[in-house]
């Protein structure tokens, strides 16, 4: 049994991975500000009596002492991460720093949620690891896209200065229950008003592309990081490499929900990548992960949620 702390933990994403860790035998500590995470994700973990949570900031140093660390803090879409640019940055950078020197102290592997905004508005595609990306750095979305990216510079330096045991995955765009309903990615916010028959909106013409992949296959390829040998690194990327437009996507929800919702027409934010597609050789071979769950099962999931979200 390991200690594992996970920030961000009461999120989407670390939601799922606190449950996953406590299921395979683990100790965790859940550390969170609740800026866009919820109790409620965690409620159902809270009589195990190996799950702790701890309201903080990951701004402030924290001290524990734990075996692993995935360092998840910080908002993710992009009406939260832009709703205070500068905390943004601090959450990412500060963050970095202090999650860094809990594991240098604790010789403790951490690893880094990084993401696929690391690639900007992509002029390679699909985007390999190797490619350094095309960031706008003083739009709207710079505080996160460059917070991430200094984030793995300052993980990389604490590697080769310090020798501490560093993970990073890029996480491609990642969908599934516990979503936040109203944080504003396209997941969400199409399978809610097609659920409501409000209208879907499509911002641009929805010919942008993404790649979306259900949690449980990004929350296994997580794991599997974690445990590769120390000489392993990353970054990797973890994405599922089924690319569509979000017209397409907004066609299959419509379909599935058997919504009267019609489609309409919005701008097209500022900087909003034109593609995105991971290149995924690397996690196949160094962490023989593959993601296995199609667009029609983990979107059927994610209607199941939100329909049981809205009935109250
Ligand atoms: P989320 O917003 O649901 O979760 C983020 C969690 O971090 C929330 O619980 C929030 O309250 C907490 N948090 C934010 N600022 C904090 C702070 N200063 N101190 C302590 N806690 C703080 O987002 P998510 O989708 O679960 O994303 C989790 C991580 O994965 C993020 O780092 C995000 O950048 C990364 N990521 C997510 C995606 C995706 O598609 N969901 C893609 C790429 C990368
Ligand atoms: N998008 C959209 N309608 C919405 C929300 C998002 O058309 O109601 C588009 C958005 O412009 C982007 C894509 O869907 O092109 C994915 O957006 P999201 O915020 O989910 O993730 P990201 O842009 O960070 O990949």
């Amino acid at each position: 049994m390991k200690r594992i702390l996970v920030t961000g933990g009461a999120g989407f994403i670390g939601s799922h991975l606190c449950e996953r860790l406590l299921n395979m035998g683990h100790e965790v500590i859940c550390l969170d500000n609740y800026f866009t995470g919820s109790k409620m994700n965690i409620i159902h973990l809270l009589d195990n009596p190996y799950f702790e949570i701890i309201r903080h900031d990951v701004t402030m140093p924290f001290f524990a002492e734990v075996d692993e660390i995935y360092n998840l803090a910080c908002p993710a879409s992009p009406i939260h991460y832009q709703y205070n640019s500068i905390k943004t940055i601090k959450t990412s950078v500060m963050g970095a720093i202090n999650s860094l020197g809990l594991a240098k102290r604790t010789k403790s592997k951490i690893l880094q949620a990084s993401t696929s905004e690391i690639y900007g508005d992509p002029e390679v595609h699909p985007q390999h690891e190797s490619y350094w990306g095309n960031v706008n750095t003083l739009g709207p979305r710079a505080c996160y896209d460059e917070g991430k990216r200094c984030a793995e510079t300052l993980f990389m330096s604490y590697h080769y200065q310090n020798n501490v045991r560093i993970k990073i995955a890029r996480i491609f765009n990642t969908y599934g229950p516990k979503m936040n309903s109203n944080d504003g990615r396209v997941v969400s916010n199409f399978i809610v008003q097609a659920l409501k028959g409000e209208d879907i909106t499509i911002f641009g013409d929805g010919s942008q592309t993404r790649s979306f992949q259900y949690i449980d296959d990004l929350i296994g390829g997580l794991i599997k990081l974690m445990d590769t040998p120390d000489s392993f690194t990353g970054p990797v990327n973890l994405g599922n490499p089924v690319e569509i437009t979000v017209s397409t996507l907004a066609d299959m929800i419509i379909k599935m929900t058997g919504s009267k919702s019609k489609i309409i027409y919005m701008p097209l934010p500022q900087d909003d990548p034109r593609q995105r597609k991971p290149d995924i050789s690397l996690a196949k071979k160094e962490l023989n992960w593959l993601p296995v769950v199609d667009a029609e099962t983990g979107l059927a999931k994610t209607v199941e949620y939100f329909r049981s979200v809205l009935k109250g």
